[in-house]
């Protein structure tokens, strides 16, 4: 194959931010679309399924993969309308993600600023649907472009086609390993209404005595806010929150009370209550807990990290001790967000 050659039997281990080890049976770069269509017939030929990577923040390796995994480096910002004050911007999947954030704010485009310092890629972003400090970013995405990686068709997806949800959409569903997501268009504004309602945020602007914060103050509050509580992968390799949280009906929130007094919650438009699994984790005694090669992080007991060479497996399995104590105590069953790999997920 010309242009684009996958490498046989690749350690994964540098392509995830948990740095757990992985082999790929095949492994390929593409920097352009004629790239991407090249590896899909290539993985055709090969009869391998095709493994679409971003930077691996919210993966969890544990296995091999007998698979093309497919890391997109397609780059590309483009104003595609402006109307007043409003911009419509279609951007590349393989742009990174915070370098999007920074350069929208300095370009005067907002909406984003809530979602600053998320690793990872733009293509990744709408699969679990980022969000952060009160913002999701399915409120901001106009549509998405894919490629099928059945027969290589091009593929538009408005924004209800995606389905978002919390931490949710429909490349996690119904088109999970189908299709390879090539560009994201965005609806920005100039005028963008801030977002700081969100309790650290709101605390961390009234400490900085910023009454009336511009979108600069927002994001270089989320930035400091995010370098101060979260471990950096490069230092403490982790996948960010492993748990999502859960979203109880109103009654079950009640029979929870009853067994935490004292519970924060945040109240969701359907009704339903947002729960800090954090919050249930630490008080099932488990922050800061090591168990051999992985841990609870010591400040943040959403984040377990791999602090020497732990598997996957280990990881998984050191999660579900976790979740089970958080059943066991709280009757609440806790969902791992990060996709697995070579285990059933
Ligand atoms: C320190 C840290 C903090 C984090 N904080 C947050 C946070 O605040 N909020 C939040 O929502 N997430 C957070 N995350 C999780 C993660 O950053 C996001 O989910 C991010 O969008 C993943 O991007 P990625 O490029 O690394 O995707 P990967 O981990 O490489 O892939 C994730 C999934 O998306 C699929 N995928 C990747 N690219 C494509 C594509 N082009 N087309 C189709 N499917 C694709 C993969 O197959 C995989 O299933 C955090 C992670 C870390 C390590």
């Amino acid at each position: 194959m010309s242009g684009v050659t996958p490498q046989r039997n690749v350690s994964l281990r540098s392509f995830n931010t948990l740095g757990l080890e992985s082999r790929a049976a095949a492994f390929v770069t593409v920097q352009s679309d004629s790239g991407l269509l090249q590896a899909l017939r290539w993985a055709e030929q090969q009869k391998l399924p095709v493994v679409p990577m971003g930077e691996g923040s919210n993966v969890v390796l544990a296995g091999d993969l007998e698979a093309l995994v497919l890391r997109q480096q397609t780059k590309g910002r483009e104003v595609l309308a402006r109307d007043g004050d409003s911009v419509l911007l279609r951007v590349a999947a393989g742009e990174g993600w915070h370098d999007l954030v920074g350069w929208c704010l300095a370009t005067g485009y907002h909406g984003l600023e809530n979602l600053a310092l998320i690793p990872g890629t733009v293509g990744a972003a709408p699969v679990q649907n980022i969000g952060a400090y009160g913002v999701e970013l399915a409120s901001m995405i106009r549509c998405v472009h894919a490629r099928s990686v059945v027969d290589g068709s091009l593929m538009r997806l408005d924004h209800g086609q995606c389905e978002f949800g919390y931490r949710d959409s429909v490349f996690k569903h119904r088109l999970k390993d189908d299709v390879i997501i090539t560009a994201v268009e965005f609806e920005l504004t100039a005028s963008a209404r801030m977002n700081i309602e969100y309790p650290s945020l709101k605390q961390y602007l009234h400490d900085q005595c910023r009454q009336k914060p511009t979108h600069r103050d927002v994001y270089e509050a989320v930035v400091s806010i995010r370098r101060a509580r979260l471990p950096d992968p490069q230092l403490e390799p982790n996948a960010g929150s492993f748990f999502k949280n859960p979203v109880l009906s109103e009654r079950s929130f009640e029979a929870l009370k009853r067994l935490a007094p004292g519970v924060p919650v945040f109240p969701q438009a359907s009704g339903e209550m947002k729960i800090p699994a954090g919050w249930l984790i630490d008080r099932c005694g488990w922050k800061g807990r090591r168990q051999k090669n992985q841990g609870v992080h010591s400040e943040h007991a959403l984040v377990l990290v791999n602090y020497g060479n732990s598997s996957g497996a280990d990881l998984l399995a050191f999660a579900a001790e976790i979740s089970e104590s958080v059943e066991r105590t709280y009757g609440v069953a806790l969902e791992i967000e990060p996709r697995r790999y070579g285990q059933s997920a």
